[in-house]
Formats: C-alpha cells, structure tokens, sequence
C-alpha cells in the first residue's frame, strides 16, 4: 500500500506550496488515474510517490518503507517505476535488448538470471523481432512498449505512467493501454495513470482530481464525471456523454448507457 499523509510540497521556501495537504493510501491491486489542469501537481506528486522528491512536510509510505529515509528511498525506487510521456526521454541504450538488460543491470541481477529475464520480457511484449535493432528504428507506440517493457522487467509492485498515451496515435494508444491493464491484472501490478484523456479513466477503478495541489474529487470515474460543471471551472476534460447527462436523465435515457 502506498499511503500519503498531510504531504506538502514546494520547490523551494520562497515560491507558494505545489502539493498542500495530501492525505492519499492505494491499495495493491488498485487502478487508480489521476487528472490534473496543467500545473496542479500531477507530475510534483507521482515524483514524491516514489521517493526521487521528499515531502517539506508529511510522510509517504511505500509497503511500509518511508521515502525520506535514505536507505528505505533506494528500495522504493525499485518498488514504484515510472514510465513517461516521451519514451525518447528514457531510452538510454542501442538495442532493444540492452534496454531491457539496462535495469536488471543496474539492480545487480546476475547474467544468467538476467539473459533468462531480457527472453521471458521480450516474448511477454511482443519485442523479440526488433531484439537486436536500435529503439531509434521502433514506431512512437512500440518505443513506449518498450519503455514499459524496460521498467516491468525491474519487477516494481506500482508503475506510475505519467501522459504516456499523450504523443501517440489512437492505435498505439489503446495498445499502451491494454498493455498496461493486462499486466495489472496478470501480473497484479498496481498502476497509476496520469492522463489527460476522460475516456482511459474509465478503465480504471478509482479517479482522482488535483486542483492547484490539492486533492478535490476522489471517487469512481463515472461518478467523479458528474461534477460536469465544477470540473469545466477547473479546466479538466469530461467525456461528452456526461455533459449530455441531464437532458437524458430527463429523458429516462440515462440508464440506458
Ligand atoms: P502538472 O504535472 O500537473 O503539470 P507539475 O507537478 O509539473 O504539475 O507542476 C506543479 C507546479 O510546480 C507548477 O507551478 C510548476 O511550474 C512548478 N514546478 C514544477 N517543477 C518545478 C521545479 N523543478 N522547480 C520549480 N517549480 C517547479
């Protein structure tokens, strides 16, 4: 479990709090997204989750582990992966394979173990065939199967996806999505998703909205979307059906999607 207490955040003592009294606990298991005008805090937070920020004030819990100690911060790091808009931004190697070695390398996982573990990941996302090429030559969609690839490999217990669908192309997006849906489910990684698009939330159990560091809406996405109106004011998008609720509630028709 992850859980977040009374959590404040700010770059530095002159500037204005970026996260103000966090109070947050997922569960494993859980699908959580989390939606955010520009600037809320959604990137400062999913940073503070797993341990590379350190609350001003307040504590994160990761399994128990507490991310401002120092020892305690390496193994959470491990614990909680992130994966990011631009795979470009995180792909450090020449190879496919070495991409998905480069972790496992860097955790210290012996060469048998890890050739066994760069195979089984490899099959697992469908990567074998581009094995020996540069990420250079992958499409926009398969650059970030691969970065997702690359951090599951590392065995962490939460990923949290920071936009990773925002530069890609419908297709590539629904295949980003089943990808990390399916590993929740096959694997019980617990994922977090930051996102900009209504309709991915619908996929997941739990929908939290940020509104200038605070937590404002926690709930589930369809019923977090009836706040239509509030979250027009606060420049978050609503998936169109919603903004047509009340004319098909007076319609009997709401029932009947
Ligand atoms: P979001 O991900 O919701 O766009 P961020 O967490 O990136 O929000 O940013 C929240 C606020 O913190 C913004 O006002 C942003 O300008 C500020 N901020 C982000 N990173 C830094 C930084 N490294 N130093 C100072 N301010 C920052």
């Amino acid at each position: 479990m992850i859980e977040v207490s009374h959590l404040k955040f700010s770059y530095s003592s002159t500037i204005p709090l970026v996260l103000n009294n966090i109070n947050l606990q997922i569960k494993n298991g859980e699908t959580i997204s989390i939606m955010g005008a520009n600037g809320s805090g959604k990137t400062t937070l999913s940073r503070c989750l797993n341990g590379l920020l350190w609350p001003t004030e307040g504590t994160v819990y990761v399994d128990g582990l507490n991310t401002k100690n120092t020892e305690e911060n390496l193994k959470i790091r491990a614990l909680v992966g992130m994966v990011f808009q631009n795979p470009d931004n995180q792909i450090v190697s020449t190879t496919v394979e070495r991409e998905i070695a480069f972790g496992l390398e860097n955790l210290g996982v012996p060469t048998p173990q890890m050739q066994q573990r760069v195979d089984e990941i490899l099959r697992q996302f469908d990567l074998e065939k581009y094995r020996r090429q540069s990420p250079h030559y992958l499409s926009g969609g398969e650059k970030q199967l691969l970065a997702l690839a690359a951090i599951f490999a590392m065995a962490p217990r939460y990923i949290i996806f920071d936009e990773p669908t925002s530069l890609l192309d419908p297709y590539s997006r629904e295949k980003i999505l089943d990808a990390i849906f399916g590993l929740q489910l096959e694997e019980g990684i617990t994922p977090i998703l930051i996102t900009q698009f209504p309709e991915e939330t619908l996929r997941t159990q739990r929908l939290i909205i940020l509104d200038s560091g605070k937590i404002v809406l926690d709930g589930k996405p369809t019923e977090v979307f009836e706040n239509a109106e509030y979250l027009d004011r606060i420049g978050i998008a609503v998936p169109p059906l919603f903004r047509l609720r009340p004319y098909l509630t007076k319609m009997n028709l709401w029932g009947a999607f």
